[in-house]
């Protein structure tokens, strides 16, 4: 088969499959804009060599600045989330380094690992699943024991759809000293972050969730302070792709630590284009949750949250006596959308919806909500309500 050949087949076969695509409601990757898909097919460069390309990842990494309010150096890293909050971790800890680990959701508790893996020693601080961290209750705890090197925490911890009072919390923990490093990769464009002002010294984000690019990218913005700590180390930093120091210079030196995935960059560029022409983004995602747990509620769903509720996703007990994947798969196989179940000491409990950046639209959300009904009434659960009108009625009233 001579290549054009080849080209028309894949390209004739990627439309079929994109006829009988699932809709992808899940909280993170969320649906790709057509455009980011596009970008992602622009002719390529070296970016080791061409100097443009340094650029138009600096470019890029300033505008991701702007847009989290921080007048910090923000670094794109090729990997996923999970990446920008090793790298974190790798960079600041040093053996026998007190971290204190906020743990109220299970990405929280998973920096414990990250901590370890580094030779510092974690500190748990454990609360209440279903609600955000108490900043009081955080103040008293620090008044007894302050003596930690750094902090981490979740902006939005995804499995639970728990929001966390980053502006709160970080500036109480940096009047103490210590600095802080904030997982923000469903928090940051779903919901408010303010990173200068909030006094955070490292947040993660991640190319898959509100920005609504693909997966592969996490990108982290690093303050003057945190990266002071980099440099005073006694000890060597014990990684290399997850050195964040190594980023420093790479703008004046035209160097970077390995090379840099174009095709993810150009996709990123053009979806952080998308959130910036969308004037109304922010707010567009906290009509979309509040309308959709007003529709899950109506229809005698319980949510798994008492009190503070990300706008990225909504998570609901599974009603007793079904199971999450008979939900799941019957959503995926007779409505084609997908949703999410969960992991760890969450898994099989709950459901999630995720609403986050091009899945916080009323089309999409209407349609997994008027499945979803089908679904639990075919399964025995009868609704009190039709989840889609209250969802419509309910963004009327906002
Ligand atoms: C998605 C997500 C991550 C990153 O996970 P990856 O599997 O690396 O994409 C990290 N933290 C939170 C809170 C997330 O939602």
């Amino acid at each position: 088969m001579n290549l054009d050949d080849f080209k028309i087949e894949v390209c004739s076969k990627m439309t079929a499959v994109e006829e009988t695509t699932l809709k992808i409601m899940t909280p993170g990757p969320v649906q790709v804009a057509d455009n980011v898909r596009m970008a992602r097919s622009f002719i390529t460069t070296n970016p080791d060599l061409d100097k443009r390309f340094y650029d138009f990842y600096k470019e890029t990494c300033d505008l991701l600045a702007e847009e989290l309010h921080t007048k910090s150096n923000v670094y794109i890293l090729d990997g996923e989330g999970i990446l920008g909050l090793e790298a974190a971790c790798a960079s600041l800890t040093e053996p026998e380094d007190r971290v204190l680990v906020i743990d109220n959701g299970i990405f929280g508790k998973g920096f414990a690992d990250f901590v370890s893996i580094y030779g510092g020693e974690p500190v748990l601080y454990t609360t209440d699943y279903h609600r955000p961290v108490d900043t009081a209750a955080l103040k008293e705890f620090l008044e007894q024991d302050s003596n930690f090197k750094y902090a981490t925490l979740v902006h939005s911890d995804t499995p639970s759809g728990v929001l966390n009072p980053v502006d709160e919390i970080c500036p109480l923990l940096k009047s103490y000293g210590i600095l802080t490093v904030v997982d923000s990769v469903t928090g940051m464009f779903a919901d408010e972050l303010y990173v200068d002002n909030s006094k955070i010294d490292i947040v993660c984000g991640g190319s898959q969730k509100a920005l609504s690019a693909p997966s592969g990218l996490t990108f982290v913005a690093v303050s003057s302070d945190a990266m002071k700590a980099m440099e005073q180390r006694k000890t060597k930093i014990r990684s290399f792709y997850a050195n964040l120091l190594l980023f420093k210079t790479y703008y004046e030196d035209k160097w970077f630590p390995y090379t840099m995935p174009a095709s993810c960059i150009y996709g990123l560029r053009t979806a952080i284009d998308n959130v910036i022409a969308d004037k109304n983004h922010l707010y567009r995602h906290k009509c979309i949750a509040y309308a959709v747990r007003k529709a899950l509620k109506a229809a005698g769903l319980t949510l798994y949250l008492e009190d503070g509720y990300a706008s990225s996703v909504t998570v609901f007990n599974v009603p007793d006596g079904l199971t999450d994947r008979q939900i799941l798969d019957k959503m995926c196989n007779e409505y084609n959308i997908m949703i999410a179940g969960c992991f760890d000491v969450l898994a099989g409990k709950v459901i999630r919806i995720g609403h986050m950046g091009n899945n916080a639209n009323i089309s999409d959300i209407s349609d997994t909500l008027d499945a979803l009904g089908k679904v639990l009434n075919e399964l025995g659960f009868q609704c009190m309500a039709d989840m889609k009108k209250v969802f419509l009625k309910s963004l009327e009233k906002e």
